[in-house]
């Protein structure tokens, strides 16, 4: 199967912006063995923000455009370097792409980019994708990576869109607030319906919430590919993705 795997800044870091090791070590060593047993990884990455904010010291996520973007640049660097270091440990090979909305508008650079992908997944290297955020803009950019690891998954032709969040999956109300909620496993259709269920919420160091994640369903649903929330907390659940096994939230893809 190929497989895009989003993960969020809240998975990887803790709340004050350092990263947690535990959760990126069981992470890389999950994602590590799926490509051992054969399957094709694509890792959409966040991070580089609140992994800057730590390096840098400052208290909280910058809010203004220029410290966002200058910690980015800063937490790039060390996201990428622990990538390395982690999945180089069994011998995989990390190709780091940042991306702007631009490169999926552009034909010719939408041409680029799935050829690259294509080209990096022959040669079985494990390309780890984020927006390229030191020149691209919420407002402007593609803003959040629910929506940029749906634009992937499309770009790629993967068969399944996993986004690990820090929930387990759509409920049929907010699980914070309502201890009646109940998860939905299965969404057969992506419609008004689906997206009422979605709140607005957002993590501190991270971007998106359910909405953006509904939109990313939206959008890889109608291309035919399934899309998977489930809780990045337990990485092991991608074993039991990958076997098929229920977990978390499926949305289903059109029939094409
Ligand atoms: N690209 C941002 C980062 O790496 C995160 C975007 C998101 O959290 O959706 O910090």
């Amino acid at each position: 199967m190929r497989i895009v795997i989003k993960v969020g800044t809240s998975t990887l870091a803790h709340t004050t912006g350092k990263l947690n090791i535990r959760a990126f070590e069981e992470l890389t060593k999950v994602i590590a063995d799926l490509k051992n047993s054969g399957h094709e990884i694509i890792l959409v990455s966040s991070g580089a923000i609140g992994m800057g904010t730590g390096k840098l010291g400052l208290s909280t996520r910058p809010k203004d455009t220029p410290t966002k973007q200058a910690a980015a640049a800063v937490g790039q660097c060390e996201l990428m370097y622990m990538y390395d270091k982690y999945f180089g440990e069994y011998h995989h090979t990390v190709a780091q792409m940042l991306l702007t909305s631009d490169d999926f508008e552009d034909k010719e650079k939408y041409g680029n980019l799935s050829n690259t992908l294509a080209r990096l997944l022959e040669l079985q290297a494990l390309p780890v994708i984020n927006e390229n955020d030191t020149v691209s803009t919420a407002e402007l950019g593609i803003g959040d990576n629910d929506t940029l690891s749906a634009l992937v998954a499309v770009g790629a032709k993967a068969d399944l869109l996993v986004l690990l969040s820090d929930i387990d999956g759509l409920y049929t109300a907010d699980p914070h607030k309502d201890k009646d909620a109940a998860l939905i496993k299965r969404v057969e259709k992506t419609d008004e319906s689906v997206f009422a269920l979605g709140g607005e919420s957002a993590s501190d160091l991270g971007t998106g919430g359910m909405k953006t994640k509904l939109n990313a369903a939206k959008l890889v649903t109608d291309k035919g590919i399934d899309m998977i929330i489930c809780n990045g907390t337990k990485p092991y659940l991608l074993y039991d993705i990958a076997e098929g096994r229920p977990v978390g939230t499926r949305f289903i893809g059109k029939k094409q």
